[in-house]
Formats: structure tokens, sequence, C-alpha cells
């Protein structure tokens, strides 16, 4: 073991970001510890984060984690925008050029439990049920403080922390890092039904029910995800076959929050914890496994403090972009509505429109990573 791949490194969190991570250290000769304080991964019914991008698929190729998703995952070879039922705008995801489409979709439970697999294979396992409860000293050595689900505690004095501990991160807080940001006025409401049979999962469509917008995912063969701005929207579900159950139901509101920067001495934070968006472009989760990559590539090239100044720009710039896409799916004012419905239908004749918004939902629109050739 070399004097770099010797240093002790706690990730808290294993989550997707925290799994990306640790994958990613393994296969570079290192043995992080990973906690959460979850019993488990997600569980298997919550669809969660359903999108997994092209970058995102580009970037877990050398821990062997991309082929396995893509046996799982549901390629998305079409977006559907429509207003009252009359389609305005289709994309065409298979006019995007590189080895994989832009986007697919599966569970985030199971994009979990796949990471699992290939981290148990380097004879790693996460800690569950190991809650960080709190981190003093010095942010250039950090004393953390771990709580058992026996009830023990035990003291670490890691040479590097990682906080890939979600929204609500013990390890942002504990260590003084700013959330500045807002939340939008609108609440998103979802449900996943399963049908009686298979159903189309090619295509995601939104629908604009002025006010408000209904969308339609797929999670897999016979189960689709609709998301609403409206309450009662379960009323306005046209659905394909016969239901079986509604397998979840949840709501949400969305914030926009991202810290200064992602490192403070030999802290450094990935993921929900460091930036929270909301979910149009199916962005959050995929950010969250390109910022561990790059640490994890950082931290092997001993350059891990150029971490925040590389990702910071490209958290920005993601942030942006969802809240121009999700203002656009919430307008309410009639007048801007109806320019909306005019305007959508031209989109596809603008030069370089479709590219733009493929490289968009891609994840392909901030800087590939170096350390693999020929990435896009
Ligand atoms: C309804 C919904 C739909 C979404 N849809 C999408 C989508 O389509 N596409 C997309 O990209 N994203 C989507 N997201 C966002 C996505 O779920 C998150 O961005 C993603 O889970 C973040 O991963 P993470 O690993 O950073 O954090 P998390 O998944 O939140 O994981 C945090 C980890 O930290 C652990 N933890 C927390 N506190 C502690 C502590 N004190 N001590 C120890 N461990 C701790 C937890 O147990 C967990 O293991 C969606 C989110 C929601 C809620």
């Amino acid at each position: 073991m070399g004097e770099r791949t010797g240093r002790s490194i706690l990730i808290a969190g294993a989550g997707p970001t925290g799994l990306a991570l640790a994958l990613e250290l393994a296969r570079r000769g290192y043995r992080p510890r990973l906690v959460a304080n979850a019993p488990g991964p997600a569980p298997i019914n919550e669809s969660r984060a359903l999108g997994i991008n092209a970058r995102t698929l580009t970037l877990l190729e050398a821990c062997g984690a991309t082929a396995l998703i893509l046996a799982e995952a549901r390629r998305l070879t079409e977006f559907k925008i429509s207003s009252a039922g009359k389609l305005l705008l289709t994309i065409d995801t298979e006019k995007f050029r590189g080895p994989y489409c832009p986007i697919y979709a599966l569970p985030q439970g199971q994009t979990e439990r796949l990471l699992l697999q290939r981290l148990s294979a380097v004879g790693i396992r996460p800690e569950w049920s190991t809650h960080l409860q709190a981190v003093s000293g010095d942010v250039r050595n950090p004393i953390v403080t771990l709580l058992h689900v026996n009830g023990g505690a035990e003291t670490v004095l890691p040479d590097v922390l990682i906080g890939a501990d979600g929204a609500h991160s013990a390890v942002r807080k504990a260590c003084g890092f700013a959330f500045p940001g807002d939340a939008i006025e609108s609440r998103f409401f979802l449900a996943d039904y399963r049908y009686a049979q298979q159903v189309d999962t090619s295509f995601v469509q939104m629908n604009f029910l002025n006010p408000g917008v209904l969308g339609r995912l797929p999670v897999c063969e016979d189960t689709l995800r609709y998301v609403s701005t409206i309450e009662d929207f379960e009323t306005r579900i046209d659905h394909p076959a016969t239901v079986l159950e509604r397998t979840w139901k949840s709501d949400f509101t969305i914030s926009f929050r991202h810290v200064e920067t992602m490192s403070r001495g030999n802290v450094f934070l990935a993921g929900d914890a460091a930036h929270v968006h909301s979910p149009a472009g199916a962005r959050g989760m995929n950010l969250g496994i390109e910022d561990a990559c790059w640490l994890g590539w950082l931290i092997s090239e001993g350059r891990e403090q150029d971490y925040s100044s590389l990702r910071m720009p490209v958290v920005k710039t993601v942030l942006k972009e969802t809240r121009r896409n999700t203002t656009f799916i919430t307008l309410k004012n009639p007048l801007l509505t109806g320019v909306r419905a005019r305007l959508m239908p031209l989109l596809n004749s603008i030069p370089g429109f479709t590219a733009a918004a493929l490289r968009n939902v891609s994840g392909q629109d901030t800087p590939p990573p170096p350390w693999i050739p020929d990435a896009r």
C-alpha cells in the first residue's frame, strides 16, 4: 500500500454519492470506511432518482457498475411535451451521438444495490445503522464521533473526512459550511403505479394542464411514475392498463441551495450534502456521482485541495439550469402559459436546440472527466 493509499478516509453516507466515491477510491487501491445511519440502501419500492445519464455511465465504467446498470435500466428514446393533451414538442433522444443513450431509467434503490454489488466484489461493505453524531477539532484534523446501533460510541480521527450524508448533512453542519438558498412556492406530488401488464416505458411525457403540470416517467416494465404540481393529480391520470397497486406516494417542496465551498481543510462535501435542487432534468443523483468520481480522482492525484474550485462552477451551472427549467414547467400566469404553448412547437426548428437539450439531459454540458481518455 503506497503512502497516499494508506491514508485513512471516512465517508459519511452510503447513498449513490458515497457508494460511487468508495468504488472509485477502492479501484485505485484505497480502503475507505463507509458509514451510514440508514439500515440499508433506499427501499426498493421508492423509485426516487430515476434518471441515469450518459455522463454517469461513462464515469462508472471503470469500476464495473455501468455494465450492470445497462443490463437493468430502460432506454428513454423520446421526450413528449404537450399542453392540455395536445402534443407540442417531441425530442428524439436517438439523435444523440455517443456510446450511450442520453438518459436511462432505473429506480434509485436498484442503482444503489448494483453499486453495492460492485463494492462487495472489492471487499468493502458499508457499516449501516452507524450515525455520524459530531465532528470536532480543526477541519485539518477532524475528530469524528460515531454512534453504533447498539448505542456504543466510537471516536475516529480520519486523515480525510467526506460528507456524502445527504441534504441534511451532519458533516456540513458540524464543520461550519453555510448552505444558502431558497425554496420555490410550488409543491410537487408523485405516485408510482404498477399495472397488470407491461406498459410502454420508452418515453417521458410532460403535459401542461395550465395551470399545473402532470409528468409520466417509466420506473420499470410494468410501473410508471406520475409527478404533478396539482394535489388531486391522480384523478387526471389516463392509465395505460389496469392498475394493480400504487407502489409509492410522496410529495415534496423544492429548494435550491448550495454550499459556498465544497471543502474546508481535510473535510469535503459531495452530492446532496453540497447541493440540492429540483429533480427537473434528473441531475441530482448524477451530479452527486460526478462529484464523487472527481473527488476520488483528485485524492488519488494528491490534488484534493483543487476539488472545490473545480466543482463549484459546475454546481452553480447545473442549479441555474434546473431552476430555469423548473420555472418554465411551473408557470402559472395564463399569458405566459399561452406564449409557452405557441413557442414550444417551434423549438425543434431552431438550429442547435435538440443537440443542446440532449447534451443537457446527458450531463455532458459539464467538463468531461480528464482521467478518462476520449470522454465526452
Ligand atoms: C422524489 C424524488 C425524486 C428524485 N428524482 C431524481 C431523478 O429523477 N434524478 C436524479 O438525479 N435525482 C433525483 N432525486 C434526487 C436524488 O434522490 C438525490 O439527489 C440523491 O439521492 C443524492 O444522493 P446522495 O448520496 O448525495 O444522498 P442520499 O441519497 O440522501 O444519501 C445520504 C446517505 O447519508 C446517510 N446519512 C445521512 N445522515 C447521516 C449521519 N448523520 N450519519 C451517517 N450517515 C448519514 C444516509 O443514511 C444515506 O446513506 C430525487 C429525489 C427525490 C426525493
